[in-house]
C-alpha cells in the first residue's frame, strides 16, 4: 500500500486549500471526499455567496489564486464601496463605509488587497481544485471516510471495505467531520437557539416582504433576490435538530409568524437547514492526526466567518506540516498551530454567540440592540466593528511594493521571506543558511521598517528593532536542508 505524506479527508474549501499547500512544499497528498459529485445548487449563486476577509483575500493573493476568481470581479459587492453604503453588518445592524476610519490601520498600504469581497463557494472550490490537481495532488471523490487508526508512524484511514495509509491525517470533512469523531477528539461548546433555512421559493403575494435584511421581534429573514430566502427561527434549534424533511408548509407557517405577514408561498425550490450551535474541539491535534476548517469549529454563519477561519486554518498548518515532513521543523512547530489558532476560534465563536444574544426575541436583547445600533453609527464603533469583521490584523506582512512587485505576488513559492530594504550583508547572509527568500529592492512606503522576516504564512516573525532575529526566526526557522 502507498504511503502518502498526507491524507485530507473532505475536498471542501479548506482541504482543497490545504492540500495546495502541502504540495507546493513537495509533500504526497491524497484527498478523499465522500460526494460523488462536487456540484450542488448551495455552492452557486446566490446561496453559495461567501464574504470573504481580509486574511483570506492576501492568503488567495499570495499563491496567485485571486486573479482567478472570476465572480468577485463579476458580482459587486452588494454592500457596495461609497461612503454611505453599506460595508456590513453586526447582528443585522449594518456598519457603513463612510463612517469607518481606515487611518488606523497605517499598514494597509495602498497596494493592499481589499478588505472584504463576495466570492462563491462553487467557483472557489473548482479554482483550489484545479490547482490541487496541478500540483499533483490525488483527489478520490466518493470516498467517505468511515474510520481511523494511528500507531507511532503513519495513520491508516478507512473509507468502506478500502484502506489507505498516511504519514498524517487532517480532517477537513466539515462540521459533521468523521475524523474528529473516530479520532478521539472532544468537541465542547454551546447549544443552538435557532434554526436557520436556506430556502428557494416563489410567493403568491411577494410584495408582503421585503428585501434585504429584516430584523423582527420574532426572528430574522434576510431576502437577497426575489424568493432566495435565509430565515431565522428561534425555536431552540429544535427543528434542525428533529431532522424532518423542510416541506412548504412548514417554510410558510414559521416565515408568517416573523414576518408577522400572511405570506403565501407557491412553490418551494430549495430548502436546507443550520444553527447557531457553537462548538470547538478542545484540541486541534491527537498524534498524527489534525484537525481544520468546520471540522475542528462550528457556529453560526452570522457575520460570514467560518471559511475566512478554515482558510486561515489551512494557511497556517500546511507549511508548518510540510516542514514537520521534511525534517526541519524546530522543536514544537507543529504545535503552534494549535497554539495561535484556537484562540482566534475562540473569538469567533464568541462573535457569533454575541450576535446571536442580541438577535433574541425579548425586551432585553431588543434593548441591548438598540444600544449596538447607536455605537455602531459612531466612528469609533463602525471602525471596531470593520476591524472585527474584515479581519484586520497587524501581525500579517503588508503589502510593500519592492521594485514594482508586491510582496503578495513575490510569496507564490510559499517560501518564508527576509525583506531588507536596506540590503544589510549580515541579514543576506542569515536568510541563504535558511530555508528563506532573500529579498531586496526599493520600496516607495516602508512604513518605517528596514527589515522584517516573514513567514510563508505571510505572518511577520520579527521585524527591525524587535530584538535579535536569530532568536525571534528559532520557533519558524530552522538552518536550511534545502537552499532557497
Ligand atoms: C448559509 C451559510 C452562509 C455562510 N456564509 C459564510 C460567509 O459569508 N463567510 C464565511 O467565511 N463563511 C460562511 N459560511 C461558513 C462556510 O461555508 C464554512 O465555514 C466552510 O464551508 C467550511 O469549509 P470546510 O472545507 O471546512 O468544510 P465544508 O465546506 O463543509 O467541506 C467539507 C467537505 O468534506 C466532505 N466530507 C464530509 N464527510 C466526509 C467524510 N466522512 N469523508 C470524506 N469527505 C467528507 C464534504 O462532502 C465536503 O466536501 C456560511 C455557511 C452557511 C451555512
Amino acid at each position: 500500500m502507498k504511503t502518502y505524506d498526507i491524507i485530507i479527508s473532505g475536498a471542501g474549501p479548506v482541504g482543497l486549500f490545504l492540500a495546495c499547500e502541502l504540495a507546493l512544499a513537495d509533500c504526497s497528498v491524497l484527498i478523499l471526499e465522500k460526494a460523488e459529485d462536487p456540484h450542488s445548487p448551495l455552492k452557486q449563486m446566490p446561496f453559495g455567496i461567501r464574504g470573504l476577509n481580509a486574511p483570506s483575500i492576501e492568503a488567495l493573493d499570495r499563491r496567485g489564486l485571486l486573479d482567478q476568481l472570476e465572480v468577485p470581479k463579476r458580482v459587486k459587492n452588494p454592500f457596495g464601496h461609497v461612503g454611505s453604503a453599506q460595508a456590513g453588518h453586526f447582528a443585522g445592524i449594518p456598519f457603513l463605509y463612510g463612517d469607518i476610519d481606515t487611518a488606523q490601520w497605517p499598514h494597509r498600504l495602498p497596494s493592499s488587497t481589499p478588505t472584504n469581497m463576495i466570492s462563491e463557494m462553487a467557483e472557489t472550490e473548482a479554482v483550489l481544485t484545479r490547482r490541487a490537481q496541478a500540483l499533483g495532488v490525488e483527489i478520490r471523490r466518493g470516498v467517505g471516510v468511515t474510520g481511523v487508526e494511528q500507531d507511532d508512524a503513519s495513520v491508516t484511514v478507512k473509507a468502506g471495505y478500502s484502506s489507505f495509509q498516511g504519514l498524517w491525517l487532517v480532517g477537513c470533512d466539515g462540521a459533521r467531520s468523521v475524523v474528529r469523531k473516530e479520532g478521539g477528539f472532544e468537541f465542547a461548546g454551546t447549544e443552538p437557539e435557532f434554526t436557520g433555512y436556506t430556502v428557494k421559493v416563489d410567493f403568491a403575494n411577494p410584495e408582503l416582504l421585503n428585501s434585504g435584511r429584516n430584523v423582527t421581534p420574532r426572528g430574522m429573514y434576510f431576502q437577497t433576490q426575489p424568493g432566495y430566502l435565509a430565515i431565522q427561527d428561534f425555536d431552540g434549534g429544535a427543528f434542525h435538530q428533529r431532522g424532518e424533511a423542510v416541506t412548504l408548509a412548514h417554510v410558510q407557517s414559521v416565515l408568517r409568524r416573523i414576518s408577522a405577514t400572511d405570506i403565501t408561498i407557491s412553490a418551494l425550490h430549495v430548502a436546507t437547514t443550520w444553527t447557531d450551535r457553537a462548538r470547538q474541539a478542545t484540541s486541534y491535534r491527537n498524534g498524527r492526526i489534525l484537525l481544520a476548517g468546520d471540522a475542528a469549529h462550528i457556529h453560526s454563519p452570522l457575520g460570514g466567518q467560518g471559511l475566512n477561519l478554515g482558510l486561515g486554518d489551512a494557511m497556517n498548518l500546511g507549511w508548518k506540516l510540510a516542514a514537520t515532513i521534511r525534517g526541519d521543523a524546530p522543536d514544537g512547530l507543529l504545535d503552534s498551530y494549535e497554539a495561535e489558532r484556537h484562540p482566534l476560534g475562540v473569538r469567533v465563536l464568541d462573535w457569533s454567540r454575541a450576535q446571536v444574544a442580541i438577535m433574541r426575541p425579548g425586551p432585553e436583547a431588543s434593548a441591548l440592540h438598540a444600544i449596538f445600533r447607536d455605537l455602531i453609527k459612531t466612528r469609533d464603533g463602525a471602525t471596531y466593528i470593520a476591524g472585527r469583521v474584515w479581519g484586520i490584523t497587524t501581525n500579517s506582512v503588508p503589502n510593500f511594493e519592492i521594485d514594482g512587485v508586491t510582496v503578495q505576488a513575490l510569496m507564490r513559492d510559499g517560501l518564508g521571506m527576509l525583506l531588507d530594504f536596506d540590503a544589510d550583508p549580515a541579514l543576506r547572509s542569515w536568510a541563504t543558511s535558511h530555508a528563506v527568500k532573500y529579498v531586496t529592492g526599493s520600496v516607495p512606503d516602508r512604513l518605517g521598517y528596514s527589515a522584517l522576516l516573514v513567514r510563508p504564512d505571510g505572518v511577520i516573525a520579527w521585524r527591525d528593532g524587535d530584538g535579535d532575529l536569530a532568536q525571534a526566526a528559532a520557533p519558524w526557522f530552522n538552518v536550511a536542508r534545502r537552499a532557497s
